[in-house]
C-alpha cells in the first residue's frame, strides 16, 4: 500500500467535507439575511399603507410620486430577496420546478414533487 495515496486520499476528503462545511455555513447567513429582508419589506409595506390609509382617512388625494421612495425601497428588498433565494439554490445546487416551485437537484429531469418534465 502506497503512504502517499492515503495521505491524498485523506487530504481530498478533508477538503471536501471543509469545503461542504463552508457551504452549509454561507446558505444559513444567507438564510437569515433573507428573513431580515423580508422582516424589513413587511415593515415598508406597512408604511405605504399607512401613507396610503391616511391620504384616505384625511380625504386628501393619494399622490403615487410622493411615495416614490418607499415603493423604489420595496422594489429593491424584492430584488436583494430573489437574489439570495438564488444564490442559495446555486450553492445547494438545486433548482425550483417550473411548475410547482418546489426545490429540486440541479440535474434532476422530472420534478419529485409533482413529476413535471423539465
Ligand atoms: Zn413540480
Amino acid at each position: 500500500m502506497n503512504f502517499d495515496n492515503i495521505v491524498d486520499k485523506a487530504k481530498v476528503t478533508f477538503e471536501d467535507v471543509y469545503k461542504k462545511a463552508e457551504t452549509v455555513v454561507s446558505v444559513q447567513k444567507q438564510k437569515i439575511d433573507v428573513y431580515s429582508l423580508e422582516a424589513k419589506l413587511s415593515k415598508s409595506y406597512e408604511i405605504l399603507g399607512k401613507l396610503c390609509y391616511d391620504a384616505i382617512r384625511n380625504d386628501e388625494p393619494f399622490d403615487a410620486e410622493s411615495v416614490k421612495p418607499v415603493t423604489d425601497d420595496i422594489a429593491e428588498k424584492i430584488q436583494l430577496i430573489e437574489n439570495t433565494k438564488e444564490e442559495i439554490l446555486k450553492a445547494k445546487n438545486k433548482k425550483l420546478c417550473t411548475k410547482c416551485g418546489a426545490q429540486i437537484e440541479k440535474n434532476g429531469v422530472f420534478c419529485s414533487k409533482c413529476g413535471a418534465k423539465l
